[in-house]
């Protein structure tokens, strides 16, 4: 069997053959990763159901749809995002070409995470092979299923001088990180992109981190309190409360609190029925230590469950929890939920929610829910996170025109569309320039003269009204 060095050396031969430059290889890669999806559904939704009993509604929405969406969107904008951009120009490069052109970067990693074990993979894949790159993907090890899946697959239908599936967990991944990469791509959690960045200074690898956080939901006291529990609900118990932009926990004032408690109540027997454990619209904890983790999370809380709370080790059953009385310094507030708890802490003013926030880690979605639009906009204004929704959860990162990814601690760069195709692109600064007017370059070449100086200083600086984006030289 080939290994991983022999692997990347494979990738890096092809890419340095320019077998991936040309529009039509990548639209062709493009097209066979449409059909990988499009004839194996079926095995698809049985590889995610035998990871985490996915429901199949939960399934074709967040992950077989957006990854084709997504693959339509490359292929129809894929030559326009592939066209150089023409820059404004100074007098002193007026007859020059200048211009921007997007290169592949080379041979790229992409590690993906369990919990959309196949959006979260083939979604960087997109924006890698419609920018021309050579890509090495390893999937989760945490998702078997999908990882044996797409390991069968992706040799099937994508060209396998281009592409290479790599297996296995911590250990087989630190051993891939030794290889010299173009560009990692990582989704995952804050502790191992620390690993991460450490294989990749060795080489000076240039990193993208999609990683995770604490989200918030802050809910003012205007709102439709049950269109508000259904929609929290949603985002936070889709997939089982493992997203990395579930809301994580809830702020709102006790009088907020205390009329969404029998709105959520009511929506949870709406959703999952009277006995949540039976119901097939929710899936299971990915695997026995995830499981554990939420069950001594649970158990650290000095908080009230008031919903919930019940699990079962067996089927690695988690039933959807809401828990208040919750502080600030709580077990449930050190570290992201990423599971079906949901804690709600109350506030007095929405200034004091804001604060909440600011003193934490910017997180990677941030949600506020107000009938108000002063107040959608104050909180906009007054904090960061890696993306925002108002009266609503999850929903912003179905868009490819929107940038997916974090914010300082929530992680570094971004995907999705076109963000993806410039994420895996080098933005290469062009100056194409002939042998014309050497008379005028005498201006800048020793000996100096002062008087030249004047009017070099004149033709590089930027005229108001005729050189549009013109920047210094
Ligand atoms: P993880 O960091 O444990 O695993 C992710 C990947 O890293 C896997 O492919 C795994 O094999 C590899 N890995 C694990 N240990 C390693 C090691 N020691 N050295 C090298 N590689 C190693 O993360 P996870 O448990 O899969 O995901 C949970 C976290 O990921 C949460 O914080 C969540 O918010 C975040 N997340 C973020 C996004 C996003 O898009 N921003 C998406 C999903 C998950």
């Amino acid at each position: 069997m080939e290994s991983q060095s022999e692997a990347v050396n494979r990738l890096q031969a092809a890419f340095r053959s320019g077998l991936t430059i040309p529009e039509k290889f990548r639209q062709m890669q493009l097209s066979k990763l449409t059909s990988l999806i499009k004839d194996n559904e079926q095995l698809i939704l049985d590889a995610l159901h035998k990871d985490s009993a996915k429901p199949k509604f939960e399934a074709v929405l967040s992950e077989i749809d957006l990854v084709i969406n997504e693959l339509h969107y490359a292929i129809h904008n894929l030559r326009s995002w592939m066209q150089p951009d023409y820059v404004g120009k100074n007098l002193a490069t007026k007859l020059d070409d200048c211009f921007v052109r997007r290169e592949p970067l080379g041979v790229v990693l992409i590690i993906g995470a369990w919990n959309y074990p196949l959006q979260l993979t083939l979604l960087p894949m997109i924006g890698a092979i419609a920018a021309g790159n050579c890509v090495v993907i390893k999937p989760s090890e945490v998702s078997g299923a999908m990882e044996k899946l797409l390991a069968e697959l992706i040799p099937k239908y994508i060209c396998q001088d281009c592409c290479a599936v790599i297996c296995g967990g911590a250990e087989e991944t630190e051993t891939l990180l030794k290889n010299r990469f173009d560009h990692i791509f990582y989704t995952g959690s804050q502790r191992v992109a620390r690993i991460i960045l450490q294989a990749a200074a060795i080489h000076l690898t240039p990193v993208t981190l999609e990683l995770g956080g604490k989200c918030p939901c802050l809910i003012s006291e205007e709102v439709d309190i049950l269109a508000a529990a259904h929609r929290l609900a949603w985002a936070k118990f889709f997939n089982t409360g493992q997203s990395c932009v579930a809301p994580d926990y809830v702020l709102c004032s006790q009088a907020t609190c205390d009329a969404l408690l029998p709105a959520l109540q009511q929506t949870l027997e709406d959703f999952y029925t009277k006995d949540p454990q039976k119901c097939p619209d929710l899936g299971r904890i990915i695997s026995d230590r995830h499981w554990t983790r939420l069950t001594d999370l649970l158990q650290k809380s000095q908080g009230r469950v008031v919903l919930g709370g019940q699990s079962n080790q067996s089927e690695k059953y988690f039933a959807p929890t809401v828990i208040v009385d919750v502080k600030e310094d709580d077990a449930l507030m050190e570290e992201e939920i990423f599971g079906p708890i949901l804690p709600i802490l109350t506030i007095e003013s929405l200034e004091e929610g804001i604060s909440f926030i600011n003193r934490k880690e910017k997180p990677l979605a941030l949600y506020v829910f107000s009938d108000k639009s002063s107040v959608v906009t104050k909180v906009l204004e007054q904090t960061s996170s890696g993306g925002f929704c108002s009266n609503d959860g999850i929903v912003h990162m179905t868009l490819p025109g929107l940038p997916f990814g974090g914010v300082g601690a929530s992680g570094w760069g971004s995907y999705h569309g076109r963000w993806g195709f410039e994420t895996f692109s080098h933005r290469r600064s062009c100056m194409l320039r002939g042998w014309a007017l050497e008379r005028i370059n005498t201006l800048r070449y020793p000996p100096y003269q002062e008087n030249n100086l004047g009017w070099l200083r004149w033709t590089i600086s930027p005229k108001k009204n005729v050189f549009n984006n013109c920047s210094l030289m």
